[in-house]
């Protein structure tokens, strides 16, 4: 339904608010037709960045490039971009349908043309039955089902999704993503969702660009950004992972991968803090040299073969290729 897949870049991309750098100097190719989200902390620079590309907030320094083509200065409509807000801004004068279209409409396209347009997106995301209702007629999901329609109606070579989750109870929200992944898979356009939430991240992306400080952190495809992060920061904000410094330097290794044994024998010594069982797995709490708290995530089986108790002194193993050295 799109023209063209097209490449998005950023070239040394700056947001400066006053004295604040907002998004400093970033620089990333986005693969064409990939599902891509960006990943941080609140106040990281994702909006920032996201709003850039879209149009909505200048470019202090660096450019945007589409296809190769320099869009940093062009009006929103213009960019061959989308954008879904967060609060999905839908008119709550307009019906469905009206709202789908709106933007045919601001772009003098006849009544019958434009209806039918959007008739074809309502079908795409399964709303033709409520084409005639007004926003406040329709559930969190449908709603945000028509601010999709309504940002795809555009036929974008790039969707941006600003936190397009977050106003949905966590069921919905399950949903949805799911909805979300099979909609950029069947239209094969770049997809790009801010998102501070690892888990939703890990369950949609086919990259991860994991933001800090205003910088591009780490980026790649989603198991190698949760398995093998390259900074403490990374590893932390991930979860799952110990962040340890060992003799040899700093690593992080995931929880599930450290196994227990008897004291000597395994990569280090520790003592056990806490026992918690968590029903597939036990997660083990230890102390080891340094005065660090490493957690194991052992499978229920093979701790209950062998259980252990608070104040026990274990061994700690891990096979080495689990270990990840940390830059930073
Ligand atoms: P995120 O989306 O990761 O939460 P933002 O891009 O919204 O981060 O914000 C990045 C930084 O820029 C924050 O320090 C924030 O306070 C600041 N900021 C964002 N928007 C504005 C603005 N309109 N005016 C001034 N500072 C802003």
């Amino acid at each position: 339904m799109t023209e063209t897949i097209k490449e998005l870049e950023l070239v040394q991309v700056t947001k400066r608010y006053g004295g604040t750098v907002a998004v400093d100097a970033v620089s990333h190719h986005f693969k064409p037709g990939s599902y891509t989200c960006l990943l941080g902390p609140s106040g990281c620079g994702k909006s920032s960045t996201l709003r850039m590309i879209a149009g909505h907030e200048s470019v202090s320094d660096g450019s945007i490039l589409l296809g190769g083509r320099d869009i940093s200065d062009l009006p929103p409509a213009k960019r061959g971009t989308a954008m879904m807000f967060q609060n999905y801004a839908l008119f709550p004068h307009l019906s469905v349908i009206d709202n789908v279209a709106f933007s045919l409409k601001m772009k003098g396209v006849d009544t019958a043309t434009r209806h039918a347009s959007a008739a074809q997106m309502l079908e795409l995301v399964d709303l033709t039955a409520l084409s005639d209702r007004l926003p406040d007629q329709l559930s969190g999901g449908q709603q945000q089902r028509v601010a999709l329609a309504r940002a795809l109606i555009t036929r974008p070579s790039v969707l941006l999704l600003d936190e397009p989750l977050s106003a949905l109870d966590p069921f919905l929200r399950i949903r949805m993503r799911a909805e979300l992944r099979k909609l950029q898979q069947e239209l094969g356009i770049s997809f790009l969702h801010v998102t501070h939430g690892q888990d939703e991240a890990l369950a949609l992306a086919d990259e991860i660009v994991v933001m800090n400080n205003a910088v591009i952190e780490q980026a790649g495809p989603a198991r190698e950004v949760f398995n093998a992060p390259k900074t403490a920061f990374v590893a932390q904000f991930m979860g799952g992972h110990n962040v340890m410094s060992l003799p040899e330097g700093h690593f992080a290794v995931r929880a599930d991968a450290i196994g227990l044994t008897a004291k000597g024998a395994g990569m280090t010594d520790g003592q056990i803090t806490a026992v918690e069982y968590q029903g597939t797995h036990v997660s083990i709490l230890a102390r080891i040299a340094g005065d660090q708290e490493v957690t194991a995530l052992i499978p229920d089986a093979a701790f209950f073969a062998h259980p252990q108790n608070p104040g026990d002194h274990v061994g700690l193993t891990w096979d080495k290729q689990n270990l990840h050295p940390l830059t930073s």
